[in-house]
């Protein structure tokens, strides 16, 4: 789970690297996912938290083309508010009555978002042969030359 405890941001600027695990959240991987995340957070009068930054993390996905896995290197810029008792609605804005707040929503759904529909493990991925199932990328099998 992630979870920000505003009682540790000190009034003004400050910058955090925060490390979370976000439990798996889709089928095409198993894995935990680790998130580097860093921020530029903004505490104005205790009430409202401006995050400014970036999170990072690696998917482990399976190609849709040959089937093998392959890792995927994900940077996405991350801006929020956190707004302490108030009912000013945005999509952007997270509100809260305590000063622990949970994220795993709000960043499992940019995570999702970053996923591309296609998983490909390079653009040019020439896939398995169809007929035998070898991995092209790696090796030519007869197959292709009997259909010459
Ligand atoms: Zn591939
Ligand atoms: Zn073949």
């Amino acid at each position: 789970m992630i979870n920000i405890n505003l009682a540790s941001l000190k009034k003004g600027d400050s910058h955090h690297e925060y490390e979370w695990v976000m439990p798996d959240i889709d089928n095409n991987t198993k894995e935990n996912i680790n998130i580097i995340s860093v921020f530029d957070i903004h505490n104005k009068n205790d009430t409202d938290y401006e995050f400014n930054g970036y999170i990072t993390f690696n998917l482990i996905r399976i190609c849709d083309r040959c089937n093998e896995s392959y890792s995927s290197s994900f940077k996405e810029d991350v801006r929020f508010l956190i707004k302490k008792n108030s009912d000013i609605e945005d999509i952007d804005i997270i509100h809260t009555n305590s000063n622990i707040v949970s994220l795993t929503s709000y960043i499992r759904d940019i995570i999702i978002t970053a996923i591309p529909m296609k998983s490909l493990c390079s653009d040019d991925c020439k896939g398995q042969c169809p007929l035998c199932g070898i991995n092209l990328n790696r090796e030519k099998c007869a197959c292709i030359n009997k259909e010459d």
